[in-house]
């Protein structure tokens, strides 16, 4: 079976976990400064603060501009559960606006008519490895009220660019995740990047009971730190960055020439401005989605559907929303398909991936 994703764990990883072990120091320590020097180096940001997971890099980011109950923040309902969930952990209200059809994130038309004065924060998603649209975000917030600010979900767009920009370094406060499937991982972590010095001053506090000097407490804040294992995991991680993006992208390229002209499928589309990072090849199917999948997994191929449900019909998140409230996150979470073109995927294998969707296509017809 080749699976959809798999992490890569390699003698550098594994020693550097081991020196940590025998330094004794295990949290927060040296290696944690030395991820956040290098990622922020590596996206181009001023700061950046490790913490325990994408999903608490989210919250952490969403306290860090402000956000607080009675406030609103717009997404898409077309993304991972955490994205939602950590605006509700900030006391904050859902606000979902549809995404677009062919980039899969979150569509600026759609997200104007959401803005009002409760609005505090647009948090957009990179999905699958493709930045949001953030000239078009951007300018909605120019033009309707300033104090708006923009949180990236980042957690699967490390190193991909908008308009010759790493995300990281273009919204306000970008999150990002380490989780073991992410492109670069270190089992479970995060990190929120930022330029802004006052936001990074509140998450350093933040990720530690909002600790000011010791045992002084400025607010309530949460233990979100990141150990200094996972730490020096990720900064072996992170040197591979690059040349792993490369693999994905010429697995992507390979398998969209191979899948060219299929009928019945939609291949995934990378506007010019962007640069896509391929954390997964996502598929359209127009119909029979779910018996593809069920032909591909019988021959040997790990495929997976991100994310079957929109987010508006989840039961902790449906206050107010309705089936067809958002037409095309609906439709995509009834036709997609993301299948396997991770660093570990072969050119063979992607032949072999690609001839399996045609045969499986074949039989769908
Ligand atoms: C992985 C992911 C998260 C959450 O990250 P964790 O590290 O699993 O908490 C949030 N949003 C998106 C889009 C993700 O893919």
């Amino acid at each position: 079976m080749i699976p959809i994703a798999k992490p890569i764990i390699g003698d550098a990883e594994r020693k550097a976990v081991l020196n940590v072990l025998n330094s004794g120091m295990l949290v927060q320590g040296p290696k944690v400064k030395e991820l956040e020097e290098s990622f922020a180096r590596y996206c181009g940001a001023k700061h950046a603060v490790a913490v325990s997971n994408g999903t608490t890099a989210l919250h952490t980011a969403l306290c860090a501009v402000g956000v607080k109950p009675g406030d609103d923040v717009i997404t898409s309902p077309f993304t991972f559960v955490a994205t939602a969930n950590a605006i509700l952990m900030a006391g904050a209200r859902v606000v979902f606006a549809d995404v677009d059809e062919e980039t899969f994130t979150i569509d600026p038309v759609h997200v104007e008519r959401k803005i009002t004065d409760k609005t505090k924060a647009l948090l957009p998603v990179d999905l699958y490895g493709l930045p949001a649209d953030y000239a078009e975000l951007k300018a909605l917030i120019m033009h309707h009220n300033h104090a708006i600010k923009i949180i990236a979900d980042a957690c699967q767009a490390v190193g991909a660019q908008y308009d010759g920009e790493l995300v990281g370094s273009i919204a306000d406060v970008s999150a990002f995740s380490l989780y073991a499937t992410k492109n670069i991982m270190c089992g479970e972590g995060g990190i929120v990047t930022t330029n802004n010095d006052a936001y990074a001053e509140h998450m350093r506090k933040f990720r530690h009971h909002g600790q000011n000097t010791q045992y002084s407490y400025e607010f309530l804040g949460y233990n979100y730190r990141m150990t200094d294992l996972h730490a020096a995991i990720a900064i072996e991680q992170l040197k591979n960055a690059d040349a792993w993006t490369k693999k994905r992208q010429h697995n992507a390229r390979l398998m969209s020439e191979l899948l060219a002209g299929v009928s019945g499928i939609t291949l995934p589309v990378v506007p010019a401005h962007s640069t896509h990072v391929f954390h997964q090849y996502t598929i359209r199917v127009r119909s029979g989605r779910d018996k593809l999948a069920a032909y591909l997994t019988e021959h040997g191929v790990g495929c997976k559907v991100f994310y079957p449900t929109p987010l508006h019909l989840e039961a902790h998140l449906r206050a107010g929303y309705n089936n067809g409230d958002f037409p095309v996150a609906e439709r995509l979470c009834s036709e997609v398909l993301s299948i396997p073109i991770h660093p570990l995927v072969t050119e063979d294998d992607v032949r072999f991936i690609a001839k399996a969707v045609k045969e499986g296509m074949k039989r769908n017809l």
